[in-house]
């Protein structure tokens, strides 16, 4: 028996009585390792509600207390890192580092939300009027409602339901249907770290079960993270619905590289930035850019590129890992064909690459284009996989209009040795994450994470002081207490506070 993944609802796993599952499959072999169930309509159901009765205590317990329960969460993360990156190993293919890096990125925004009572802090102004005081408190929404894409299956739902649920909101969380393993365990410990029963509710399937939490009338807040199409549909969607949402989607990123930096930085860093997890990162370089004279090193990175390796998890060479399905890779190697035939040159060329002992592998090799122009669906399409697109500009100035051309705004980088170009670059350019001399520019949890442009559609990002806004609702107070010592005047008519 191929083993069922289970819900969790009301604090207990329970296996869903669903008769549709989906099957989760090791991406180094089709090997079907579980299914996963299309939680039933009933089950959605009960999965609200629980949630919507849980929030009436929840909410009630001291900020301090859940502050704690973040912390037990954390150290409880930390010392399951390596049994949840296993588990990420086998569903998604990640190599062991990378798999570890996941969840320790999402451990970052649990010891984050366990400041939740500094963020929380409202404002208060003394005498906005005679003897009358001005307080503002942050209050939860009530249930809020994650939907996770498969490539983070960690640290993706853990940018989402630890704030939301440090800031005294329950949570629904919908991960990614192709490695939905992670999310169970993850759930798991934060059931043992002490999560009452129904803070947190863990629901399966793919988009009839998006829907219901779209249109869900208790429903009052959605975290979605995933490719653009969908992220469009969830924005609009939920706001057609009253909702307030946060839709993180696809990217493009470019990395311009100018004429003055450092060649073996450069090459050390579009290595790794272009071609690994795969490309299946949302903070990939897949564009790039070089200024001037710099286009003399592109041989050299393809040189670079082409020694990379993928390989399974178990292989400590392997530089990363499959293409998520089968439908993944025949997508990519179809926008490598349509490169070819666009007429960019293809410098590397992974789409034949084997990995010995696994043939059923969803293996592409890493690949490189040069001579790339921005009407070529390999610049304007997202490949989502190991494939790095080459484009020259004359100049900065050429090289910044490329990148405010495009639709997508969710993080790019400039190499070079000069303070005037970096600074140039963070002022003018059109992208809410910017490297400067680093290639992959995510923040801590401490700031937020701020894509533009078409990689988001919303205005409160994820984690840091903005998802507490996101997650919260403010509420102003103005008071007045009087002095009984003090005779009380005739009927104030006026809407003056004074
Ligand atoms: P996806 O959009 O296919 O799926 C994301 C989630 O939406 C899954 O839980 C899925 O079940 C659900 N879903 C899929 N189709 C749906 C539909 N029609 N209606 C409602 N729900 C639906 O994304 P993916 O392939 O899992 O993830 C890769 C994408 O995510 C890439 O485009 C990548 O750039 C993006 N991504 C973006 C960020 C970011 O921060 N901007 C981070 C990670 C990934």
């Amino acid at each position: 028996m191929t083993h069922q993944v289970q819900l969790f609802i009301n604090g207990e796993f329970v296996p869903s009585k669903s008769d549709r599952f989906i099957p989760v499959t090791d991406p180094a072999t089709q090997e079907v390792i579980a299914q996963v169930p299309c939680t039933t309509a009933d089950e959605m159901a009960f999965a609200i509600a629980s949630a919507k009765e849980a929030f009436k205590s929840w909410k009630e317990v001291p900020v301090s207390e859940r502050a704690r329960l973040m912390m037990r969460f954390a150290h409880l993360l930390k010392e399951h890192q390596t049994e949840i990156a296993e588990i990420i190993c086998r569903e998604l293919g990640k190599t062991v580092e990378d798999a570890k890096g996941d969840v320790w990125r999402g451990i970052e925004v649990v010891e984050q939300a366990a400041n939740i009572p500094s963020l929380m802090m409202g404002e208060t102004v003394e005498n906005v009027a005679r003897s009358i005081d001005t307080y503002s408190y942050i209050q939860p929404l009530g249930v809020c409602a994650g939907i996770t894409p498969f490539n983070f299956p960690a640290m993706i739902p853990l940018w989402m339901f630890p704030m939301a649920i440090a800031c005294g909101n329950t949570f629904i969380l919908k991960p990614s249907e192709q490695d939905p393993m992670t999310v169970n365990k993850i759930a798991e410990l934060f059931a043992l770290a002490g999560a009452p029963a129904g803070v947190l509710q863990v629901v399966h399937g793919n988009k009839e079960q998006v829907d219901v939490l779209l249109r869900h009338p208790d429903i009052k807040a959605i975290s979605f993270v995933g490719s653009v199409n969908v992220g469009q549909y969830i924005y609009k969607t939920g706001t057609d619905h009253l909702k307030r949402v946060q839709a993180f989607a696809g990217a493009k990123n470019h990395m311009v590289i100018m004429p003055d930096a450092n060649k073996q930085q450069v090459i050390n860093a579009l290595v790794g930035a272009s071609v690994g997890a795969a490309g299946q990162r949302c903070m990939a370089i897949s564009v790039a850019v070089f200024v001037g004279d710099s286009q003399q090193w592109i041989p050299e990175v393809a040189a670079a590129i082409a020694k990379v390796r993928p390989g399974v998890y178990t292989d400590p060479d392997a530089a990363y890992g499959p293409q998520i399905s089968p439908q993944a890779k025949a997508r990519i190697l179809s926008l490598i064909e349509q490169g070819k035939v666009e007429g960019a040159t293809c410098l590397v060329d992974g789409s034949a690459v084997q990995v010995p002992g696994y043939p059923n592998g969803n293996w592409v090799g890493p690949t490189v284009f040069s001579d790339v122009t921005p009407e070529m669906t390999i610049y304007k399409e997202e490949i989502f996989g190991p494939v790095l697109a080459t484009v020259n500009a004359a100049s900065l100035d050429e090289a910044i209009e490329l990148v405010n051309n495009s639709p997508y705004g969710n993080g790019t980088s400039i190499f070079t040795a000069s303070g005037a170009a970096a600074r140039k670059y963070q002022h003018e350019i059109e992208v809410g994450q910017v490297g400067i001399n680093i290639p992959i520019p995510v923040p801590l949890p401490f700031f937020s994470f701020t894509g533009w442009k078409g990689s988001f559609y919303g205005d409160q990002h994820a984690y840091g002081k903005q998802a507490v806004r996101f997650y919260t609702e403010t509420k102003t107070i103005t008071a007045r207490w009087f002095d009984d010592s003090i005779p009380v005047s005739g009927p104030n008519m006026s809407i003056n506070l004074r």
